[in-house]
């Protein structure tokens, strides 16, 4: 049984903002294989939840007028990764989507609740980041847009002010458009295991140059990070074999991965440089481009 004293069930996003604005200590709870499980070891005993799953504004995926895609927050992982969409414009995003969990937990785990638990083995952090993303926070104040690198305030804590919900993600035309991209999770497992490392990648190829890189990673660091450095070096740059594992050797730079059970620091090192070289090698060749000389 689960220790919980209130449950309000809104079924419009003005109707949650009220709620929330009354009561800020209530927790918020989308598909809850995050809260339950904290729920049912105790830490969040007695709390009152907001239940945003009767929501089906916040479920929607769809193409806005400026190019913009727009991914509400209660957007599922099997919705996502089966999305026509996404698929099209934002293949990798489907790639990342249907890496996380198994069958079960993505049927009801959502986009949302995996940015806003915090955690930098979200599959989805890294690539909505090397995608620029960004995230439309709303509460019964009114609303704001912010960038990715903004939201993440350390391990498992996230920029969200008093009665805020994370309303919806969203990809600009410029963070997808013409973009081969590319997400290798290396996990202990094949299946339903949390990332060891995850690595994103999204390219524009054109002369065989990069016309552009970004390089988004996961668990490398306290929080999801982005290598810039190696993005620079890349810019014009002629696709070669010795270009991509300069690339990935500067990927290493920006990351401070910790050692733990899972994998030691050295070892995280070593999979971001391999993992990166792979990873852009594939992008590459997905944005029509070719690194083999
Ligand atoms: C068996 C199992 C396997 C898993 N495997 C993976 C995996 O491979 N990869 C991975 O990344 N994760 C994995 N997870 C973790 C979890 O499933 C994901 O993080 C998931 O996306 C959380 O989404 P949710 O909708 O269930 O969030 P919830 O549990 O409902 O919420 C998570 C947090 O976000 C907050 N929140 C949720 N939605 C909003 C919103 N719209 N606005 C403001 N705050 C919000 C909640 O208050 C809570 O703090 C796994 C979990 C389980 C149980």
């Amino acid at each position: 049984m689960f220790d919980i004293c209130e449950l309000h069930e809104p079924e419009t996003l003005q109707e949650a903002k009220r709620i929330f604005h009354d009561n800020p200590d209530l927790k918020v709870i989308a598909g809850g294989t995050d809260v339950l499980i904290r729920m049912q070891h105790g830490s969040l005993a007695g709390a009152g939840l907001l239940s945003l799953r009767n929501i089906r504004e916040l479920e929607e995926i769809r193409m806005l007028g400026d190019g913009t895609l727009s991914i509400g927050a209660m957007a599922s992982f099997t919705k996502i990764f089966q999305d026509d969409l996404v698929q099209k414009h934002v293949p990798v995003l489907s790639e990342a989507a249907v890496s996380m969990g198994g069958p079960q937990v993505r049927n009801v785990a959502t986009i949302g609740g995996n940015l806003c638990n915090g955690a930098v083995s979200a599959d989805s952090a890294s690539t909505l980041f090397a995608l620029d993303a960004l995230l439309k926070l709303e509460n019964l104040e009114g609303e704001r847009i912010i960038p990715m690198g903004d939201f993440y305030a350390g391990p498992g804590k996230v920029n969200l002010g008093p009665g805020e919900l994370l309303v919806s993600i969203l990809i600009p035309r410029e963070g997808y458009e013409g973009m081969g991209g590319r997400y290798i999770k290396y996990a202990m497992r094949k299946a339903m295991d949390i990332a060891t490392l995850g690595v994103a990648v999204v390219c524009k190829v054109r002369d065989n140059r990069f016309a552009e890189l970004r390089i988004g990673l996961g668990v490398a660091a306290p929080v999801p990070i982005r290598c810039f450095e190696a993005e620079a070096y890349a810019k014009g740059r002629e696709i070669t074999l010795e270009c991509v594992q300069e690339i990935a050797r500067l990927a290493v730079k920006p990351s401070r991965p910790r050692t733990s059970w899972r994998a030691s620091k050295d070892y995280r090192e070593h999979l971001i440089e391999v993992l990166a070289q792979r990873a852009v090698a594939e992008a590459v060749k997905r944005a029509g481009g070719c690194c083999a000389h």
